[in-house]
């Protein structure tokens, strides 16, 4: 089949969390199935030159000058040697720049760019696509371009990363940015009160919806987790379908991991140790590497939960003998609270503020538990992550955590995981101090980890799904 991908994230070029890993493992392992996958992003500055040939597409509010990145071009991914999908950059003119999002109202601007250029590329002679696949609010008004001339026969599947980033804007960026002329074949209910909603006309108008994980797909339906959108999701239930993120690992297992001085696998966990010992050297925490090393790689936002984590930090820093490793960037007043903790206990509490792709592999590889109390969840990266490098995940019950991490029972040697049901100081805690039990047991504790890393959430198992929901369309 021929897949286009439209998206404002793709590993390794442009990435600001899970969606630029998701797409990308997706669409790699969609291209080693035997697929034809192209992939549009907008060509932010920080992207280097494309050298290809450069070339125009026409389009409601074009042309659109596209132009396609050399494959070799970022060489500390070069754990991926297998068919990579080809990457084609469309250009922002004024709007270019460095920022994956400004999080202002040029946001709009860009990503209505890229959709239209997506609907104009899919309709061209050279090539056109079976299905475009659009991700997130970003692109959602792609299947809303189709609508317009020229018309892309593609069917459109809309992938849900996370309902809580839906894109509202001012109805008045249409006009402003050119494309007064998609207004005309908007969904109705996607406009209300002067402001339009991308992720909301793109649920109406996609052929198909997806999301990241079973769970997180019933959830959406419900207005704890339907973010205000749990009306059309509800509706289009019969279009939905919830398909478990998988982990590329390539680059996300310590037998392979191309940012470890040391690889390790579940038979000999001896360079486990000693990365985790360089790990406590280079945050300068003096714990014995005996005792547990709690760790968190994370964005720095209410979603996430490591305000909970922060809050019953001071308790489990009394009671137990744990230090924490927490690497994360994002809403300034969990990040204060991070930092004063990690200033009131330099021994045992390390705050790295910002974004740092080696130092989240060494926090997986180096430490014992990784912490994931989300308040909702799509799918989640992490928690696969930290099962692979033997980090045992304590997270909350919800979305793709609970599609991934079951809670362990020492009795019968079974589970993956500390999982906790409650969204609170209490839930956290709680998740932690039995990990925290288990490990103080090494026969407990060895069985635990085995069970961890011996789990398999690879992309082959999941683009069968993809490739079934695919089919169903065409
Ligand atoms: P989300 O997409 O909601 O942020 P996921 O768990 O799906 O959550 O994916 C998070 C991804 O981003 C993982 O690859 C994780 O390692 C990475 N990540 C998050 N914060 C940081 C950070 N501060 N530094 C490095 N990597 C990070």
């Amino acid at each position: 089949m021929k897949i286009l991908m439209v998206c404002a994230e793709f590993a390794p070029w442009a990435k600001t969390g899970g969606l630029a890993d998701a797409v990308a493992g997706l669409s790699d392992a969609l291209c080693a199935s035997g697929h034809d996958v192209r992939v549009l992003l907008p060509r932010y500055a920080h992207l280097p030159a494309p050298r290809g040939t450069r070339h125009t597409v026409e389009g409601v509010g074009g042309p659109f000058r596209l132009a396609e990145l050399e494959p070799d071009q970022k060489a500390e991914h070069a754990g991926r040697r297998r068919a990579r999908p080809r990457v084609f950059v469309v250009d922002l003119g004024d709007l270019t720049g460095d920022a994956i999002y400004t999080g202002d109202a040029r946001d709009a601007g860009r990503f209505l760019r890229l959709s239209a250029a997506a609907a104009a590329f899919s309709a061209a002679k050279a090539w056109r696509p079976d299905v475009l696949h659009c991700h997130d609010w970003h692109t959602a008004l792609v299947p809303v371009f189709q609508r317009l001339p020229p018309r892309a026969t593609a069917r459109s599947v809309l992938t849900l990363h996370n309902v809580g980033y839906q894109g509202i804007f001012a109805a008045s960026v249409f006009a402003e940015h050119g494309f007064a002329a998609l207004e005309q074949v908007l969904p109705a209910d996607a406009r209300a009160s002067g402001d339009t909603n991308f992720l909301r006309a793109g649920l109406r108008a996609a052929d198909r919806v997806t999301t990241v994980s079973p769970t997180y797909a019933d959830e959406i339906r419900l207005p704890e987790f339907g973010m205000g959108l749990e009306d059309v999701l509800d509706e289009r239930s019969g279009d939905l379908v919830g398909i478990l993120n998988g982990v590329d690992y390539s680059v996300w297992s310590p037998e392979r991991d191309p940012f470890l001085p040391q690889r390790y696998d579940a038979k000999d966990l001896a360079p486990k140790r000693r990365l985790k010992k360089r790990l406590l050297g280079r945050l300068k925490l003096v714990a014995d590497v005996d005792a547990p090393l709690v760790g968190s790689v994370s964005r720095l936002v209410a979603q996430k939960g490591i305000d909970l984590l922060a809050a019953v930090m001071p308790a489990l820093l009394q009671d137990t003998n744990a230090s924490f490793a927490v690497l994360g960037n994002g809403d300034p007043a969990i990040s204060g609270e991070l930092r004063r903790l990690a200033d009131a206990h330099r021994t045992r509490v390390s705050f790295i503020e910002g974004y740092d792709e080696a130092l989240a592999h060494e926090i997986f590889a180096g430490s014992d538990l990784t912490v994931v109390p989300s308040r909702y969840e799509p799918c989640g990266l992490t928690q696969m992550y930290a099962l692979r490098y033997g980090s045992i995940p304590v997270v909350r019950a919800t979305g793709g955590l609970a599609d991934t991490i079951r809670h362990f029972d020492a009795a019968t040697g079974l589970g993956n995981g500390s999982v906790f049901r409650d969204a609170d100081p209490q839930g956290v805690s709680w998740g932690v101090r039995t990990a925290l039990g288990w490990y103080a047991d090494q026969d407990v504790w060895s069985q635990l980890v085995r069970n961890a890393m011996a789990a398999d959430f690879s992309w082959p198992l999941q683009v069968p799904h993809y490739e079934e929901l695919y089919r169903s369309l065409l």
